[in-house]
């Protein structure tokens, strides 16, 4: 029997509808920006794997990192024991995330790290004997499938099924924009005017307010002005309140800059990272924060204590795959990748919009992300998704989003190349 015979057979996949799907294709083999099928495909990872990949797929230096590691130290438990990789991971980061970080708290997917960032936001206040159990969150957040991360991400629409099980989140507009928006400034007005309402009926209640910051991901690519985020965290510090960074899609060069709060003008009191971290490699997620956050933890009272964990904990092959990868965010090439990649988008996009423009709403591109919308109903949809595929290109619309989100180690020609059969895929499914 062959692999996809068997896991028809077997498997339960993620956010699948069993009974609709396609096949899955048996991935054998990888190499930079391909993946290779059982039956000998080649496929161009254009959105790196659910945007997990950063330096393409089994990058000699990382897979060296993890195979000298497993031999030292494969795991060991993280309460009352700590090690190398971990610790230099910790400082390697504290290197490129804004001065109030501090400290580190790992865990092992991005659902997790946000968890962890919640608790500790909803237990910061608790140690200082001071109950506030609301959230803010926006409007298409998406920030994990755990139930703390289903709550706050309540709006994004993945999460009806469980809704009745979710704690309080007040869900704020998100004003998402796109080139050549007439009606940024009016959404944006609307979002300011909806915070300050409740933040004035509610505001003792709230415990602090989670965001992606400039990108919502999982929602479709969907962009907001850092001018606006300023604005929103201004108002949202002026009550006092907590903020968490979900940088987890963002983080890692994402969107042009290392992590997307480097485009904004103040210091959040959470980084939830995960995804980029171990360059795709290994699951792993860290918590950011601060000293201030620490020290409410601090106390000789048991009860301050932060109970929360797993197994995995900063598994050192894991901290070592990502201290490789961190070695090759900070090159001068991927600096150059990341300019080379936002250029091509810019290009690829303009070229869309000029055969397309009745078909395309929204067309928007921050650093290595770039999005359409299309006006086609689902059936052409559907065909269009399939038709990627049958072209050997990894892309997998959200919705009638299109979006790339390749790995940094695309090479202009193979971009450009792509824009153009992704042009001719579209225009070929719509017109038949
Ligand atoms: C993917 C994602 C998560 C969840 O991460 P998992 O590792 O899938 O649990 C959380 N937040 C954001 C912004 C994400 O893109």
């Amino acid at each position: 029997m062959n692999i996809t015979a068997l896991d028809r057979r077997l498997i339960w996949h993620p956010f699948t509808q069993e009974k609709t799907t396609d096949l899955p294709i048996a991935i054998e083999k990888s190499d930079g920006a391909y993946l290779y099928s059982e039956d000998n495909e080649k496929y161009l990872d254009l959105i790196s794997s659910w945007w997990v990949n950063l330096f393409g797929h089994a990058n000699k230096d990382i897979a060296k990192a993890i195979y000298t590691q497993a031999q030292d130290l494969e795991h060991v438990m993280f309460a009352g024991f700590t090690h190398k990789p971990a610790v230099t991971l910790a400082a390697n980061l504290k290197k490129i995330l804004p001065d109030n970080i501090a400290k580190f708290f790992y865990s092992d997917n991005g659902s997790t790290a946000v968890e962890v960032a919640l608790k500790m936001a909803y237990q910061f206040w608790a140690n200082k004997g001071i109950n506030k159990k609301v959230f803010l969150s926006f409007d298409g957040g998406y920030h994990g499938d755990t139930f703390g991360a289903m709550s706050v991400g309540k709006k994004s629409g993945y999460h009806n099924a469980f809704s009745d099980l979710l704690f309080e989140v007040i869900s704020i507009p998100y004003p998402e924009t796109w080139f050549n928006d007439a009606d940024y400034k009016k959404k944006e007005q609307l979002a300011i005017n909806f915070l300050e309402k409740n933040l004035a009926k509610k505001g003792t209640d709230i415990a602090g307010l989670i965001l992606e910051p400039i990108v919502q991901g999982a929602s479709g690519m969907r962009i907001v002005r850092p001018q606006f985020l300023n604005r929103i965290a201004q108002i949202v510090k002026q009550h006092d309140l907590l903020i968490i960074h979900d940088e987890v899609m963002t983080g890692f060069g994402r969107t042009g800059t290392l992590f997307a709060g480097d485009q904004l003008n103040y210091d959040p009191d959470f980084i939830c990272l995960s995804k980029g971290l171990t360059g795709g490699f290994l699951p792993l997620a860290i918590t950011c924060t601060s000293q201030e956050i620490y020290d409410a933890f601090y106390s000789t009272d048991m009860n301050k204590t932060f109970t929360h964990g797993h197994s995995y904990t900063a598994n050192p092959l894991a901290c070592a795959a990502a201290n490789a990868s961190y070695q090759l965010l900070i090159t001068n090439k991927t600096k150059l990748s990341l300019g080379m990649i936002n250029k091509v988008h810019l290009a690829g996009i303009d070229l869309l919009m000029s055969n397309l423009a009745n078909f395309i709403e929204r067309p928007r591109v921050i650093g290595t992300i770039s999005a359409i919308d299309l006006k086609v109903d689902n059936k052409k949809m559907q065909a269009i998704k399939r038709a990627f595929l049958i072209h050997k290109l990894n892309i997998r619309p959200i919705g009638n989003t299109v979006y790339l989100i390749p790995p940094y180690c695309i090479s202009e020609p193979e971009l450009f190349t792509s824009y153009e059969k992704i042009l001719q895929i579209i225009q070929s499914c719509i017109y038949n």
